[in-house]
């Protein structure tokens, strides 16, 4: 985002020489016209100022008809799951609200009096502060999307069919390195030992990669329960104390070395047990990994409307021109401290991919040489909002184990076979 804001600014200065016959104002419309995305101008007032010929075509009303019209009945945005995105969460109005830039790949649009909906790409730049209109930018992502698909098939397929050898090779290399079962010399000990090490990485390595790409195939689903955070944190974070301590750190929850935070007695928010697990383990164990002495701090703290979980070291930080690039696939920080540590380069990958399904976002503050402190944020429940979600959750449970107790006892009256007499009689 930080990145987009600079070439916003950029653009704002970029330079432009007269053409031939054409002025400048018909200049600006000539591009408006021709480019392949669709370009709308929502003002203050919620209302469409302006629509050029591709957001015509992408929202099924003429550019005339646009103009004038509130923006929430005319670009109809829905979510993943095909539900209409509610006001208070739709990226234009919170860009007018905030005055925020946002990028959005997860949208459909669904095009007015059909039925017809195009996954899009979508970005909102706000034209000043908060409260000020906004320039909507969309494009149709359908074919992108599906090469994706294709390409995210062929690595899952792959990744799934490599694990197998792979624990084989694992297998026999341990047989071959315990001392009941196989002879072997001091220095084959050392290579075998090598390529032990060597095989748990590359099976280490096709399970974040089937896992990632699982994830970004939709083929593993978010079960969200509404949850007290702070306590659900803490049981996570506290099972990963013995780890931390036997590197030698110290663990420390619900302070914060860089700020002073102070807990609220109860935070509420809706959360995926498994995804949380894993993020918090992720987080965690980077942070041993890249802390060679010092402490590891896990807080939860919480505004009126986000809550954001915290994983803080005093390790070897992240220089500054990185932290962008860190979340991306397969990327590593190369230099002197980090040669020796062993990773993938898949697990903050992994970690983004779990936040953002739950709703949240990640990003992560750090110093090269003092430490990094990793953020994850996601929206916030009141009490009310908990509680009402709580009930629906705890009776949709209710509901399905007393189907698969129906179901249980349907099978084993089948497996008893059907009886001989009738029962009414
Ligand atoms: P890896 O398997 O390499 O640890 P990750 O995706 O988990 O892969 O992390 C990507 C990179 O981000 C790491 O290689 C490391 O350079 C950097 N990194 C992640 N966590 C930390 C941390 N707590 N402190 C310093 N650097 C970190």
């Amino acid at each position: 985002m930080g990145l987009f804001k600079k070439k916003a600014a950029n653009n704002a200065n970029a330079a432009q020489t007269p053409v031939a016959g054409i002025n400048g104002q018909d200049l600006s419309a000539l591009v408006l016209k021709s480019i392949r995305e669709g370009v709308v101008i929502v003002g203050e007032d919620l209302n469409i100022k302006l629509a050029n010929p591709m957001a015509s075509v992408m929202l099924g009303r003429s550019t005339d008809e646009l103009v004038g019209l509130n923006y929430d009945s005319n670009i109809i945005l829905l979510d993943q799951s095909g539900n209409r995105v509610p006001e208070n969460l739709n990226p234009i109005s919170i860009a007018i609200r905030t005055g925020e830039v946002s990028e959005h790949r997860d949208l459909e649009l669904l095009m007015n009096g059909s039925n017809k909906t195009t996954p899009i790409s979508l970005i909102v730049v706000p034209t000043g502060q908060a409260g000020s209109a906004v320039v909507v930018t969309f494009r149709d992502i359908a074919k992108e999307l599906a090469e994706e698909r294709e390409r995210t098939e062929f690595i899952s397929t792959a990744s799934h069919e490599m694990r197998t050898p792979v624990a084989s090779i694992e297998g026999y290399l341990g047989l071959a390195m315990n001392p009941t079962t196989a002879t072997i010399d001091a220095r084959a000990m050392q290579y075998l030992n090598k390529a032990h090490e060597s095989s748990q990485h590359l099976g280490r390595l096709f399970q974040d990669l089937l896992d990632t790409t699982r994830l970004d195939e939709g083929k593993i689903r978010t079960h969200m329960e509404p949850v007290e955070l702070v306590s659900v944190v803490k049981q996570y974070a506290d099972a990963q104390m013995p780890a931390i301590q036997a590197k030698g750190l110290t663990y420390q929850f619900g302070t914060s070395n860089s700020e002073k935070v102070t807990i609220a007695p109860v935070i509420y928010a809706s959360i995926d047990r498994d995804f949380l697990q894993e993020i918090l383990n992720n987080l965690i164990e980077n942070a041993i990994k890249y802390t060679p002495a010092g402490s590891i701090t896990v807080s939860v703290t919480a505004d009126d409307y986000n809550v954001q979980i915290a994983v803080e070291d005093t390790g070897i930080g992240i220089p500054r021109d990185e932290t962008e690039h860190i979340f991306q696939k397969f990327y590593r920080v190369d230099n002197s401290d980090t040669r020796e540590i062993g990773g993938t380069g898949l697990g903050l990958a992994l970690v983004k991919q779990r936040v953002e399904l739950m709703g949240g976002k990640i990003w992560v503050e750090s110093e090269q040489g003092k430490g990094s402190r990793f953020i994850v944020s996601l929206p916030r429940l009141t009490k009310e909002a908990y509680d009402q979600q709580r009930f629906l959750f705890e009776n949709q449970q209710k509901m399905q184990e007393s189907s698969q107790a129906h179901e249980q006892a349907v099978q084993a009256f089948m497996a008893g076979g059907a009886p001989t007499t009738d029962m009414a009689g």
